[in-house]
């Protein structure tokens, strides 16, 4: 029997009321899981619901239906210990990691805040901890007793990172963690994400909004459009043979640092913008930009079904 998935989102649902009775379907009915110590990218522009979707499965958003099983519990129904439990066992990394980071308190006390929440050291080892963190993420001791603007952005997120780390997490939520970062520093906190998967057996739902910044950490990818998951599957398959022309284009936009093959690619433009999602368009959501559109997809919505092997998505092409 093969083992139980840490994560299983199952018709998952976030739908925001905004004003004229308008409703908002910002994450609509999203299937996927996740396996233990493997990475999952989450990709789409933004405003294709990405975020909200780890906001909804980390539970700071509640779930307007649907379920989120985290090692078999229904995160959205657990209560007082367990849900403290579950607070401990799953953390996220944000976008900005200065806006996260409180610039009042020194880095050693903004690393150790759920340790002292969690209550789970006091005193040196507490101290310790701080530490061994500090030097896990590629910092140094010293930097316990500084501030977050001391800092560059590369280092403000290892400090989160190592804020995420601090109270053993299984799981972590990487929340754009790389987008607001020079593109120099952006592999080096990618290998960090990495090295510490390997040290630590850490599993990683990785959010996204382009292919290339989630190819060299992803096991399996999902690509998500107005709200829905459009295709998954494993990274090779991803890049090797995209299905669904929503993903073809994400990919046709990436640029090969090969100036031969780059010369003679054929890049698709995607015609017009993301339609708004309080106003999606009926049938196939991606039908106003796809360059294959038939009568069907007008009316009728494509079912997110397995064409290939481990490979799903949501298409009447397929
Ligand atoms: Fe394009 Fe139709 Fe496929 Fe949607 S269902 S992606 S509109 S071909």
């Amino acid at each position: 029997m093969s083992e139980q998935p840490i994560l299983e989102v199952r018709n998952l649902k976030k739908h925001f009321q905004v004003g004229g009775g308008k409703t908002l379907k910002a994450v609509d009915d999203l299937n996927f899981a996740i396996r233990r110590g493997e990475t999952f990218g989450l990709v789409g522009e933004s405003g294709c619901g990405k975020s909200t979707a780890g906001r909804t499965i980390i539970r700071l958003y509640e779930a307007t239906s649907g379920e989120v099983l985290f090692n078999g519990e229904n995160v959205h129904q657990l209560k007082g210990k367990k849900l403290h439990d579950f607070r401990r066992q799953m953390q996220m990394v944000f976008q900005d990691p200065y806006a996260s980071l409180n610039p009042r308190m020194t880095v050693g006390n903004i690393i150790a805040e759920g340790v002292d929440i969690h209550g789970m050291y006091t005193g040196a080892k507490r101290k310790e901890r701080v530490m061994e963190l500090l030097r896990a993420v590629g910092l140094n001791d010293e930097h316990a007793n500084r501030f977050p603007h001391e800092f560059s952005g590369g280092q403000r997120q290892r400090i989160g990172i190592a804020r995420a780390l601090a109270i053993e997490p299984q799981f972590i939520i990487a929340d754009e963690p790389i987008s607001a970062l020079d593109v120099s520093v952006q592999a080096q906190v990618v290998n960090l994400f990495k090295k510490l998967q390997k040290e630590r057996g850490l599993t990683y739902l990785f959010i996204a909004h382009d292919l290339a910044m989630v190819k060299h950490i992803s096991d399996r990818i999902g690509v998500m459009y107005l709200g829905k998951l459009v295709e998954v599957t494993t990274s090779e398959a991803l890049y090797a043979k995209p299905l669904h022309p929503y993903t073809q284009s994400l990919l046709s936009a990436i640029p090969i640092p090969d100036p031969e093959i780059e010369r003679t690619r054929e890049r698709i433009i995607l015609q017009g913008e993301i339609p708004s999602p309080l106003n999606p368009p009926s049938g196939c959501p991606f039908r106003t930009r796809c360059p294959h559109a038939m009568s069907v997809c007008a009316e009728v919505m494509p079912e997110f079904k397995e064409v290939e092997p481990n490979h799903y998505t949501a298409c009447h092409l397929y």
